[in-house]
């Protein structure tokens, strides 16, 4: 797992090869009193997590695309808003014991459900070169990993900055940042740029 993950990635559709879009599940810690709401809904999951000091919480996991959307949701306790489980903007805070949970939805074939992520194999947008593989989060992940390893300049830096590191706005930046040197040489472009093209079907 890479040290940021977007909350979205497509990845190849287990059940006929496609690409189908991963989310990954969100969750809220709820109070005692609450319990039973989260229980009984068909919207939540709820997860018996540890404290890194010893102490459990019950969290309500929420996985987009199976049962009703977020705007949908109208039943909520108080203190609750159906906006508490959407994603940040860019990055996933889930704890380590569900770091890989998530819901897949495949157009091709259509099946909906929960996923545990496999990343970097489940990526749809990956290729290999020399033996090591170069991914992408998803189509438009794989267009700024082409025209980056296309370009000669290979402009690398973060596009926004509120102030806070927590706030960093690592955008494609972040990503592009990191891809290893092994794919960053001019030797490498040719063949790179190729099998990226083709994967885009372009
Ligand atoms: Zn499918």
């Amino acid at each position: 797992m890479p040290p940021i993950m977007a909350p979205f990635a497509t990845i190849k559709c287990p059940s006929c090869g496609e690409a189908a879009k991963f989310a990954f599940a969100t969750y809220q810690i709820f109070k005692k009193n609450d319990e039973e709401y989260f229980r009984k809904s068909k919207d939540f999951e709820v997860f018996r997590g540890q404290h890194s000091h010893g102490s459990f919480y019950h969290a309500a996991l929420y996985y987009p695309g199976l049962g009703n959307s977020l705007e949908n949701i109208n039943d909520l306790p108080e203190d609750y808003k159906p906006n508490m489980w959407r994603h940040p903007y860019w990055y996933v805070t889930l704890p380590k014991e569900l770091e890989n949970t998530g819901s897949i939805r495949c157009s091709s074939c259509l099946i909906q459900r929960k996923h545990s992520l496999n990343w970097p194999n489940d990526a749809y947008f990956q290729i290999t070169y020399k033996g090591k593989v170069l991914w992408a989060f998803d189509r438009k992940y794989t267009l700024k990993l082409l025209s980056y390893i296309e370009s000669k300049e290979r402009k690398k830096r973060i596009v926004g900055y509120s102030g806070k590191p927590w706030n960093t706005i690592y955008s494609q930046d972040w990503f592009l940042r990191h891809i290893p040197e092994h794919f960053q040489s001019a030797k490498a472009r040719p063949e790179i740029v190729k099998k990226l093209k083709s994967i885009l079907q372009m």
